[in-house]
C-alpha cells in the first residue's frame, strides 16, 4: 500500500510553511509528490541543522519523519514543488535542466528552504530515474557540514536518510536521500532559463523576487545610476569571487562548475565530483568525466566569472545596457584576489596586509606544488611551528629543502616582532586539521553499504569542528594512503 494515497496520513515535523518560492506562481515549477522509496533508514543526521531549523529535540525518534524525509510520506502543510532552470553545462548552452531529483517541501517560517535530494522523478528528470545513490548522499551530506565547519558559505544537510531500493548505475547500487536546507536554492540557471525564452515578465518577476528577499540593498543603491538589477549582479559577482577565494585557498575543488550549479546566494551546491586537494596540485581534475580539465583546480575562479557573464546575459534585458551588466562584473577582478589574499595572510598567521605578502604566498603555493605536498597537512604543520618553534614537522615536507629553507626565512622576517602566540593562534583557526578528504568519505561509505553508519557520525562530528584538535583521532588528519589516489569519482551520483 502506498502511505500516499492516504492524505490524512502526513508527517507534522513541528515546522511551519510559508509559499516562498512557490509564491512565484506555476511558471516557475510543478507541485508534485516525492515517490516513496521502501524501508527506509537513517544514515547520518546533523544536530546542528536540526536546531537551525527549529525542529523538536526528538525529531529524529519519529517513524513518519523518517518516511517523510524518504519521500515516502507527506509533510504536514507542505505543498512540495520541483523548479524548471536550464543551463550551460561544460560550457555549452544545455536548454532545459531543472529539479530532476530534488523535490523542495517548501519554505520554512524562519526563512529556510528544505529540499529532499533524490525523491523521485519530475517533470525535469529527462531520461534520469530521479534517485541518488548512497555514495553520492554520503558525500554531499558530509561535504555540505564539512564547508560549513570551515565557514564557507554552503547549503546545509538535515539528514540522509537510505533505503535498499536498487538504483541502476555503473552497477546496481542502493537508493538515498539528503535532506538539504539553504536560505534559497535559486541557481543562474534559473535566470537563465526565462532570458533563453523570451519571458522577460518571469526574468523580471524571480529577480524582484530574489532581491527584494536576499539582496534588499540593491533597491536602495546608489550604484549604477540606481538600476538595482546591476547592482544586484554585482552582489552575487561579489559573493562568488569571495566564495571562490574560500575554495582556492582551502584547496577545495568543486567538479562540475555549470551555471546551473551556481547558486544566487554564493553557496556551495550540489557536490558531486568535488575533492579536497590532498598534494598540492593547481592543476589538478577531480571529475574523472572532465576530461578537458575545464574544472581544474586552478581554473575555479575564472570558470566563476565565466558563468557570471552567463548570468549577466541573462540579466541584460533588465539591466537595460550592455556596458553597465559588463561594468558590473568589473569588481570580480579586484574582490577575488583580495579576498584571497585576506584569506591566504590568515592562514600565514598574519593579521595585515604588507607589501610583500604576494610573493609570499605565491611563493609558498609554488614550492607545495613543485612537491605535490600535502595541501591541508602543511598548513597545519606550519600552525604547530608558530606554537612551538619546530620547524622539522613541515620542513620533512619538503624535498627541496634548501627552497623551503628561503621560503621561511622571508616568512620568518615578516612576521619579526609578532606576537606569535597571537599568530599560532589566528592559523590554528584558519588552517582545518580535518578535511573530507576522498579516502575518508570512501571508508564511511564502504562502512554505510554494510549497514554500519558509524562511519558517518564520526566523520560528520570531526568536520564540523575541523579546527579543534579533536585528540585521538590523528588518523583522520593523516596522508591519505596509495589506493586513494585510486579513487574514481565521476558525475555518476
Ligand atoms: P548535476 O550534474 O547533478 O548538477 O545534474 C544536472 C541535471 O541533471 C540537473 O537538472 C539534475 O536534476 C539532473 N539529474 C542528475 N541526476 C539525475 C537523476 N538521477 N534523475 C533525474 N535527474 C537527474
Ligand atoms: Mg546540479
Amino acid at each position: 500500500m502506498s502511505l500516499l494515497a492516504e492524505d490524512t496520513e502526513a508527517a507534522d515535523l513541528g515546522l511551519r510553511w510559508k509559499p516562498g518560492f512557490a509564491a512565484l506562481g506555476p511558471a516557475f515549477f510543478t507541485e508534485l509528490r516525492p515517490t516513496p522509496l521502501p524501508g527506509p533508514y537513517w544514515v547520518g543526521r546533523s544536530e546542528a541543522v536540526a536546531r537551525e531549523l527549529g525542529l523538536p529535540t526528538d525529531w529524529h525518534e519519529s517513524k513518519a519523519t523518517l518516511a517523510a524525509l524518504t519521500g515516502s510520506m507527506p509533510v504536514a502543510g507542505a505543498r512540495p514543488i520541483a523548479t524548471v532552470y536550464s543551463g550551460h553545462q561544460f560550457g555549452v548552452w544545455a536548454g532545459q535542466l531543472g529539479d530532476g531529483r530534488a523535490i523542495m517541501l517548501g519554505e520554512t517560517e524562519g526563512g529556510l528552504e528544505v529540499q529532499l535530494k533524490g525523491a523521485g522523478r519530475t517533470p525535469y528528470s529527462r531520461g534520469g530515474d530521479g534517485r541518488a545513490v548512497l555514495r553520492s548522499s554520503i558525500r554531499e551530506f558530509l561535504c555540505s557540514e564539512a564547508m560549513h565547519g570551515l565557514g564557507i558559505p554552503t547549503t546545509r544537510a538535515l539528514c540522509v536518510t537510505g533505503s535498499d531500493a536498487p538504483v541502476y548505475r555503473e552497477e546496481i547500487e542502493s537508493a538515498a536521500v539528503v535532506t538539504r536546507v539553504a536560505p534559497s536554492f535559486v541557481r543562474f540557471g534559473h535566470f537563465e532559463h526565462f532570458a533563453a525564452n523570451q519571458r522577460d515578465e518571469e526574468l523580471r518577476a524571480l529577480a524582484d523576487y530574489v532581491i527584494d528577499r536576499y539582496y534588499p540593498a540593491c533597491r536602495t543603491t546608489d550604484r549604477f545610476d540606481g538600476n538595482a538589477y546591476a547592482a544586484f549582479l554585482e552582489a552575487v559577482s561579489e559573493r562568488t569571487a569571495a566564495l571562490l577565494a574560500q575554495w582556492q585557498s582551502v584547496g577545495f575543488c568543486h567538479g562540475v562548475m555549470n551555471t546551473d550549479n551556481m547558486s544566487i546566494l554564493g553557496l556551495t551546491i550540489d557536490y558531486g565530483p568535488f575533492q579536497f586537494l590532498d598534494g598540492f596540485d593547481p592543476r589538478h581534475i577531480c571529475n574523472h568525466s572532465d576530461t578537458q580539465g575545464r574544472y581544474a583546480f586552478n581554473q575555479q575562479p575564472n570558470v566563476a566569472y565565466w558563468n557570471l557573464f552567463c548570468l549577466a546575459q541573462a540579466l541584460l534585458p533588465l539591466i537595460d545596457d550592455q556596458e553597465v551588466a559588463v561594468a558590473a562584473l568589473e569588481s570580480y577582478k579586484t574582490v577575488f584576489p583580495n579576498e584571497f589574499e585576506g584569506r591566504m595572510r590568515a592562514k600565514l598567521g598574519l593579521t595585515e596586509a604588507a607589501e610583500g605578502d604576494r610573493p609570499l604566498i605565491e611563493g609558498v603555493l609554488k614550492l607545495l606544488a613543485a612537491g605535490k605536498v600535502d595541501y591541508t597537512i602543511f598548513w597545519r604543520r606550519l600552525s604547530g611551528y608558530m606554537a612551538d618553534g619546530n620547524v622539522e614537522p613541515v620542513r620533512d615536507l619538503f624535498l627541496d629543502r634548501a627552497g623551503f629553507d628561503a621560503w621561511l626565512l622571508s616568512f620568518s622576517q615578516r612576521h619579526a616582532g609578532t606576537d606569535r602566540a597571537l599568530a599560532a593562534e589566528l592559523m590554528r583557526r584558519s588552517n582545518p586539521k580535518f578535511v573530507l578528504r576522498n579516502h575518508l568519505g570512501q571508508q564511511a561509505i564502504e562502512a554505510s553499504q554494510q549497514k554500519d553508519h558509524s562511519g558517518v557520525a564520526t566523520l560528520l562530528a570531526l568536520l564540523q569542528t575541523p579546527f579543534e584538535e579533536h585528540p585521538g583521532a590523528d588518523a583522520y588528519a593523516g596522508f591519505p594512503p596509495d589506493w586513494a589516489s585510486t579513487i574514481e569519482i565521476s558525475c555518476s551520483s
